[in-house]
């Protein structure tokens, strides 16, 4: 493992150097703490919610108050250790015809499983020294702006495109949080802002989510979209969409700060090539027995078989040719309607651009 980024960690025998080395053994990028205070960004999670911008994630706006302070997730909790995993890595971006794209972090396993698990396993070695201390793990799905708690743990500031931004490794990273109900000793909040006149990535977006800087019309966006909605996706963005399959990195990509940040640490972890770049038709011709068993263990079993399916159609009606059509019109034959609607759409698509 190579060095941590942050090296806060002393061999001084507390509770919060303790945690953080133990953060780095277990392979995380980024540590530092921040207090368990009211959460500082509610106010613009709260205009958020007032403007729609969630669209079908309705539970964020059924628990919206818990955001307001962790202590709705621990009792007691006086600390939150925030940690950073890096996931960049290099791959083939350019699109092919018949190929779909997936978001850099689902190109490995699903990381809400391997954070919770290094989290635990954290917890345990932790409670070794410190056994009254409580905690819990939270990776993404529980009421916690991670981000805020990440910036006020020192970790990075907000970006433009809403990502938390580490200045040596970017911004491909997850993150994920373990709240302690243990007086730590609170890194520096950051609290400089290093996007500068950059606009690069509000005007790389090709659906224009993004209403202003850190404002994002989660219902214009590509992870949103092939991701969260489990509907049809509106007309109107499904051109926009490209080749994306499971969520969008357009907005990351260009960012100069991931230009030169490091690469992810553990490769493996995040990178399974047959994730990378999908054939499309394959995927239309897996059944259900198929797609389990190639998916299962990944981030995309997420949206499962009908959701990925729909998500191929509308990436084939945008980049396919001729040779696509037979896979769709079996796909149009399908029970499931949302498969059908979006293969009758993608047909439609390549018909009219190919003049038949
Ligand atoms: S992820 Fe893609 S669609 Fe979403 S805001 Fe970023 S560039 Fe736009
Ligand atoms: S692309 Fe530019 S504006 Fe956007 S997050 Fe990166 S530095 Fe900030």
């Amino acid at each position: 493992m190579r060095d941590p980024i942050f090296t806060k960690a002393s061999s001084t025998p507390d509770a919060t150097s303790l945690l953080k080395s133990l953060a780095f053994q277990m392979g995380f990028d980024l540590a530092g703490i921040a207090p368990a205070s009211k959460a500082d960004g509610f106010h613009h999670l709260t205009s958020w919610l007032e403007k729609g911008f969630q669209g079908q994630m309705d539970y964020i706006s059924k628990r919206a108050p818990a955001y307001q302070h962790p202590e709705s997730l621990l009792n007691n909790v006086r600390s939150i250790l925030m940690v950073g995993y890096n996931y960049k890595h290099q791959i083939d971006e350019e699109s092919k015809s018949g190929k779909g794209r997936i978001a850099k972090y689902a190109h490995g396993k699903d990381y809400h499983e391997v954070l919770w698990e290094k989290l635990d396993l954290l917890l345990q070695e932790f409670q070794k020294t410190f056994p009254d201390c409580k905690g819990r793990g939270v990776v993404d799905t529980a009421p916690l702006l991670e981000r805020d708690f990440a910036r006020r743990a020192g970790l990075g500031w907000i970006g433009k495109n809403t990502m938390l931004i580490n200045k040596k490794a970017g911004s491909f990273m997850v993150l994920g949080a373990l709240l302690l109900d243990m007086e730590l000793e609170p890194d520096q909040p950051f609290d400089f802002d290093h996007c500068g006149t950059c606009t690069a990535c509000l005007r790389a977006c090709p659906t224009e989510a993004f209403m202003g800087p850190k404002v994002l019309d989660a219902t214009k966006c590509i992870s949103y979209l092939t991701i969260e909605v489990k509907t049809e996706i509106p007309l109107e963005l499904r051109g926009k969409i490209n080749d994306w399959i499971f969520g969008c990195d357009i907005c990351q990509d260009v960012c100069p700060w991931n230009k030169k940040s490091i690469p992810a640490s553990d490769w493996n972890l995040w990178r399974n090539p047959d994730l990378e770049s999908i054939d499309l038709v394959e995927l239309l011709e897996m059944d259900k027995a198929t797609f389990k068993a190639r998916f299962k263990e990944t981030p995309l079993w997420r949206r499962k078989r009908k959701g990925i399916l729909r998500n191929a159609c509308i990436a084939l009606g945008n980049t396919g040719g001729q040779e696509h059509l037979k896979a769709l019109e079996k796909a149009r034959l399908e029970d499931e309607p949302l498969i059908k609607e979006s293969a009758s759409w993608a047909i439609e698509q390549i018909k009219r651009r190919l003049g038949l």
